[in-house]
């Protein structure tokens, strides 16, 4: 398949006063298109900082590239300058975020907003073809009225709209992959269900590859076709969506799944994780999930697990396969 994305050895790191929190710790992941990547995890996890990271938008201080790879359509990532990355944003990568409004300015009409992008991004465009690429984008995410939308200020539509223009103006520029950073986590169920759709129908039908930042397995079933596993700052289990979910290999991915509330019982049925995720200026020695995972013994306190291959497209980095692979 086509490999859009390639993540190699990934380490972002925070420098605080108190030390060095290494947020994300050595992470390898590949995106190919038609894909959607979901990467779940607590907060902490290093998911979002993974994200930030492939747009090298993490703030430097205090963040810092402490190591690793970021090849996009084959651009490496972290060796662009801060101009040159202007133009791959946006471009070459879009992106939506968790907060509807944050892609827009409030001083702005959408139209006005649309158009600059493409404008932007696009400098073969004339105006009118701009705004008619611009109403166009609005009617594939779905608004019935994009007159309307287009003569709008951001105050002037709801969170759900909000989010539906950010999305058309990202999608709008054709890019080669899309991040999204929980971008249904502050809208309501319905309004979350359509957006997911339109995510999926997209990259079904342009092979436009996604990566999906979510802490809700729910959300991960609804729209990705493999999942990363994030806990401390390591990936702990990666495997295609079905696979991973039906049978999660790794104690923290079962603890996960386990903690989706059963809609046939009543509240209170929920199992929570117990315990607290770990402090990323001073991680456990060994598994970062040992503190929390019941079959946790000496060794697992000791020694970082290595990554094992139980079955074909499923990796997973925890102890209890090792005793297995040598049976
Ligand atoms: Fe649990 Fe040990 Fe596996 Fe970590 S390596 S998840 S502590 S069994």
């Amino acid at each position: 398949a086509d490999v859009v994305l390639s993540v190699r050895n990934l380490r972002t790191a925070f420098v605080t006063p108190a030390g060095v929190a290494r947020a994300v710790d050595d992470v390898s992941f590949s995106l190919s298109q038609n894909e959607i990547l979901a990467i779940i995890g607590e907060s902490g996890s290093g998911k979002t900082v993974t994200a930030l990271s492939l747009m090298k938008l993490v703030p430097t201080p205090p963040g810092k590239y402490l190591g690793g790879e970021i090849e996009i359509d084959g651009k490496n990532i972290l060796a662009l300058s801060e101009r040159e990355l202007e133009d791959v944003r946006g471009k070459t990568i879009g992106m939506i975020f968790q907060n509807p409004r944050a892609s827009l300015d409030p001083s702005f009409t959408a139209e006005f907003q649309l158009v600059e992008t493409l404008l932007r991004h696009n400098p073969q465009l004339d105006r009118t073809a701009a705004q008619a690429a611009a109403r166009e984008a609005l009617i594939e995410v779905g608004f019935a009225d994009p007159d309307r939308v287009l003569a709008s200020y951001p105050h002037q539509l709801s969170g759900g709209m909000c989010q539906r223009v950010g999305l058309a103006m990202a999608l709008a520029c054709q890019p080669k992959l899309l991040i999204a950073d929980e971008p249904t986590t502050a809208l309501d169920v319905g309004v979350q269900a359509k957006i997911l759709l339109l995510l999926k129908n997209r990259s079904r039908d342009t092979g436009l590859p996604i990566v999906f930042i979510t802490h809700d397995i729910g959300v991960v079933r609804a729209i990705a076709t493999r999942v990363l596993v994030m806990y401390g700052g390591h990936v702990q289990e990666e495997g295609a969506v079905e696979d991973l979910l039906a049978t999660p290999h790794h104690p923290y991915t079962q603890a996960l799944i386990r903690s989706i509330p059963d809609p046939d019982e009543d509240h209170g049925s929920m199992t929570y994780i117990r315990g607290e995720p770990p402090n990323l200026l001073a991680p456990p020695k060994g598994c970062r999930f040992a503190p929390r995972c019941e079959h946790a013994t000496g060794r697992c306190r000791d020694e970082v697990p290595a990554w094992h291959n139980p079955e074909p497209g499923r990796y997973v980095r925890c102890h209890l396969f090792d005793l297995e692979a040598r049976q």
